[in-house]
């Protein structure tokens, strides 16, 4: 979730499953449009490609032993996704692990489906588990705005500079708390036929609470980790680097449809430091 102030949300209930753990799930209905238009999927650098949709950005690394899909957008994206990574001539069927930057619903929505339909492991930073077994019910702040997304059950629980290994590709986690309590960025080195590129796919900490921090009961350490987590994305160092959504790292001022590849329009270090440091405003006033 990019952001919730001054946009009021309307709930659907998606569907119902009867049984052990019935739970409805609640995804607002007035998303942005953003969020469900189609996208084409390409190329980013190395083994590393966009699937997402228009904004929801979600990223397929490929290998010989199996594909990493990295975000699922909302509900509705599974579809976008999977048509997008046929497009590109992978199989979806071929993903063994599934990752998330964080436990909202723009980002989970269609994880719990995909991982049904794919068999793939779900590994999440420990501290989002929670989250993303009650399906963001445990949120301090999807509760707050009674949102949800389908709950899952995490195959792997993973720590900060753990790495998420398949074939000869490595992610290192990277534990970003604060937007959730276990946003991460997993930062990663690709080779195409020219060099090698260091990425960071990163989870920008935006603030989304509508209180103040201290009214924040929920997540008590919501500040600190905020702070502490935007002090170490400043020190980071990469060769290119996207983001959860594609407005936070302007995908589309960057490349338009049809444009062949070039890892290079995604450098950009200002535009990075300029998305930290809006946060820290936002921060500051709070
Ligand atoms: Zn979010």
């Amino acid at each position: 979730m990019k952001q919730l102030t001054g946009y009021i949300l309307i709930i659907i209930s998606l569907h119902f499953t009867p049984g052990l753990h019935a739970q409805k799930v609640n995804e607002p209905q007035n998303n942005p449009t953003d969020w469900s238009k189609p996208y084409e999927p390409f190329r980013i650098a190395g083994n590393l490609y966009y699937v997402g949709t228009y904004d929801l950005a979600s990223y397929l690394v490929v290998t010989e032993k199996g594909n990493i899909l990295i975000n699922t957008g909302l509900a509705n994206s599974r579809q976008q996704i999977k048509k997008n990574i046929e497009r590109l001539g992978f199989k979806y069927r071929d993903i063994k692990i599934l990752l998330t930057t964080q436990a909202h619903w723009d980002h989970m929505g269609a994880m719990a489906a995909i991982k049904k339909e794919t068999g793939a492991q779900f590994w999440v930073d420990a501290a989002d588990a929670p989250e993303v077994r009650s399906g963001g019910a445990t949120d301090y702040e999807l509760a707050y705005i009674g949102v949800s997304f389908a709950p899952i059950v995490p195959d792997k629980l993973l720590n900060d500079r753990d790495v998420i290994q398949l074939d000869d590709t490595r992610l290192i986690l990277l534990h970003h708390p604060g937007h959730t309590k276990g946003s991460c960025s997993y930062m990663l080195d690709v080779t195409d036929e020219d060099r090698s590129y260091k990425v960071l796919i990163a989870n920008i900490p935006t603030i989304i609470i509508s209180r103040k921090f201290a009214e924040v009961k929920e997540y008590p350490g919501i500040k600190t980790d905020i702070a502490n987590s935007l002090t170490a994305m400043k020190d980071l160092q990469f060769d290119i680097w996207v983001a959860s959504h594609a407005g936070q790292f302007g995908l589309h001022q960057k490349r338009k449809p049809g444009d062949t590849y070039n890892p290079i329009i995604f450098s950009d270090r200002k535009g990075y430091d300029q998305a930290l440091e809006n946060v820290w405003k936002v921060y500051k006033e709070k």
